[in-house]
């Protein structure tokens, strides 16, 4: 039997079986390791899991993972080498936006981004509370959505609140697997509430297998829309460690940029004030947003500081 982990928690997992549905609430299997990865759990959600049924009715031993396609690390914020995997095999990421109350930031939109980039997933931006905006801040989302979209990143305007846009967003979900971040405020807890049916009993379905009083660390939780359909909600994004990254390999994180790459003079070129640099060219001609290469400047200067 197969299934999906939908809630790890630091002993248990609750897996979703891909022949007919149903919930098991599983163990391991002997000892997992993730080659190659430091990270204090074996599994998160998104995993896809062989399994075998055990004595209780709903109760199953996970004995093998299938290979991920991509995950997703977050580096504790207390424990200085402590890290786990948030979730894995996810097709698309979703950074909810806002561009007022409050206004998200490039540094921020574009630290997200760079993110997505290094892990290889998919991202997408979510204008939130236009229904908020004025004209002038309409004309203002339009010119951001545009620059995001001439690099390659969809964006989507829509109301959380009034329902705008939502349909066009629940298209995209559809038969996919879709992490959703954002800053605190933004909206994204009202939006999951409008995009997941029946959250409430989902949640109480899913709870319903914990152990009460048993206290469990859980590390991400995934939601099922439909069957086939599954959103992940993360709390901010800050600490999903950008990846660790050496400096000349941060342009290639910048879709822009790494368009450029082997057109620069020298190929360990970053790109600040090097003779014969073609990003630098792009960007006095326009071609690269200054908003973007300022992003890029202060991701530079970021991994200075931890050397
Ligand atoms: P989160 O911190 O990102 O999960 O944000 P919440 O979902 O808790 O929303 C923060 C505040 O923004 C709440 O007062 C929501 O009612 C409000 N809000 C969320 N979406 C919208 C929207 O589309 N329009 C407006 N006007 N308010 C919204
Ligand atoms: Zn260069």
């Amino acid at each position: 039997m197969t299934g999906i982990v939908i809630k790890s928690t630091g002993s248990w997992y609750l897996v979703r079986s891909l022949q007919g549905g149903q919930l098991y609430k599983c163990r391991l299997r002997g000892k997992f390791k993730n080659k190659g990865l430091k990270v204090s759990n074996p599994l998160a959600v998104g995993d896809e899991v062989t399994m075998e049924l055990e004595g209780g009715e709903h109760q199953a031993v996970i004995t093998e993972i299938k290979p991920r396609r991509n995950y997703i690390i977050r580096k504790s914020t207390h424990k200085a080498h402590h890290a786990h995997i948030v979730a894995s095999n996810l097709d698309v990421a979703y950074l909810v936006v806002t561009l007022v109350s409050p206004r998200t930031s490039f540094g921020f939109i574009d630290r997200f981004l760079v993110t997505a980039e290094a892990y290889q997933i998919p991202a997408t931006l979510l204008f939130n509370k236009i229904d908020l905006y004025d004209e002038e801040a309409l004309a203002y989302m339009n010119q951001v959505m545009g620059l995001y979209e001439r690099i390659g990143y969809p964006c989507l305007p829509l109301s959380a609140q009034t329902g705008e846009g939502l349909p066009e967003v629940q298209k995209l979900l559809t038969g996919k697997t879709s992490l959703f971040t954002g800053h605190s405020g933004v909206g994204k807890s009202t939006l999951v509430n409008a995009l997941v049916p029946d959250l409430a009993i989902k949640t109480q379905e899913i709870s319903s297998f914990s152990d009460k009083g048993v206290h469990t660390t859980t590390f991400a939780e995934m939601f099922e829309v439909e069957p086939g359909t599954y959103l992940i909600d993360t709390p901010g994004i800050k600490e999903l460690g950008v990846v660790e990254m050496k400096k000349e390999e941060i342009g290639h994180y910048f879709p822009e940029m790494r368009a450029l790459l082997n057109k620069c003079r020298f190929n360990n070129c970053i790109h600040i004030n090097e003779p014969g640099c073609a990003v630098q060219e792009a960007v006095k001609k326009g071609k690269i947003a200054l908003p973007r290469y300022e992003s890029y400047l202060s991701l530079l200067q970021d991994e200075d500081s931890h050397r």
